[in-house]
């Protein structure tokens, strides 16, 4: 983007936010790119959600980035909502457009295969049944990465199994529900099992899933990343599974929200991956 007019901004709106790591993450793009801007924490009560929105086009933000409680509130605010976001049933990001008006979509999903493949370059979606632990936000944004990225099959397992049955019912594609009960059973012939519930995060207890029946060679993933490690995570490494935590779907999502608020894709880079596990480590 050459010499703008104003200072660039963005940021990310939740209640609470500011414990995010998010401004690390994109004011280090901002130096990266050169570009004179800042990303701020948004602390917008519930109540505040759509005064909030309908003011970053006024004040000159590009967008921002929601989080809880906001994702699946503001649909109803954005003047344009993509199929993508639709279906995950939240938006992660919204862009203000030339006009003013409000267009929201959903990066999570993208930051998901992002970190996939950044990690595991040689492993292939096809591999084998994938099976997604949890039924909110982030499991709806795991099942369709799955999904799109070719996974023969994706079972979803939440303790509220309605909550499973509604993502089946929403995608197109190999989706399979099973029972609460089963999760132990159901990840025997598993090539990669994602934890998308919030337990292990911290402060919460750890997700109760028994990895005894797991090939060795099976992915394990939590889309958490604090802590670095959650008890999930520590059980699949005790065992010798390949693990990998939440942290580089959150960096994954945010080159493709740049590229639609300021026209450029950062990139995640060694030196910025180790900036954010220090910040997180730091506590
Ligand atoms: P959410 O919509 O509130 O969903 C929470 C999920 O956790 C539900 O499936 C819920 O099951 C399950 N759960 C809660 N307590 C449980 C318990 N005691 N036993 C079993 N399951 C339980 O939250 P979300 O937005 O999907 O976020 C989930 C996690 O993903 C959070 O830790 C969040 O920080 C993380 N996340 C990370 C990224 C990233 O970029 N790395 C992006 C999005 C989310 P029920 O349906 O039965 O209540």
């Amino acid at each position: 983007m050459a010499r703008p007019d104003r200072l660039l901004l963005a940021g990310l709106m939740g209640w609470p936010v500011m414990h995010s790591r998010s401004p690390l993450l994109h004011n280090f793009w901002f130096g990266q790119q050169g570009l004179a801007g800042t990303y701020l924490p948004l602390a917008i009560r519930p109540d505040g959600l759509e005064a909030a929105l309908r003011a970053l086009a006024p004040l000159g933000f590009s967008g921002c980035n929601l989080t809880i409680p906001h994702k699946s509130r503001a649909m109803s605010v954005m003047d344009e909502v993509d199929d993508v976001a639709r279906r995950i049933g939240a938006i992660s990001c919204v862009v203000v457009r030339e006009d003013g008006s409000l267009f929201g979509t959903n990066n999570d999903w993208r930051g998901f295969l992002g970190s996939l493949r950044e990690s595991w370059p040689d492993w292939s979606f096809g591999s084998g049944p994938a099976v997604v632990i949890g039924g909110g936000g982030g499991a709806r944004a795991i099942v369709h990465a799955l999904v799109s990225a070719g996974a023969p099959v994706v079972r979803v397992v939440n303790r509220t199994r309605e909550k499973a049955e509604a993502i089946r019912d929403s995608f197109d594609g190999p989706i399979e529900v099973v029972d609460w009960d089963l999760r132990h059973e159901v990840i025997a012939d598993a090539a990669i099992v994602v934890n998308a519930t919030s337990q292990g995060m911290a402060g919460m207890p750890a997700l109760d899933l028994d990895l005894g029946r797991l090939s060795p060679a099976a992915r394990v993933s939590d889309i958490i990343y604090i802590p670095a490690e959650t008890p999930f995570l520590a059980q699949a490494r005790r065992r010798g599974n390949p693990t990998l935590n939440g942290l580089g779907m959150l960096l994954h999502q945010g080159p493709p929200a740049w590229k639609l608020w300021f026209g450029v894709e950062p990139t995640v880079t060694p030196e910025l991956r180790r900036i954010m596990e220090e910040s997180i480590a730091a506590g």
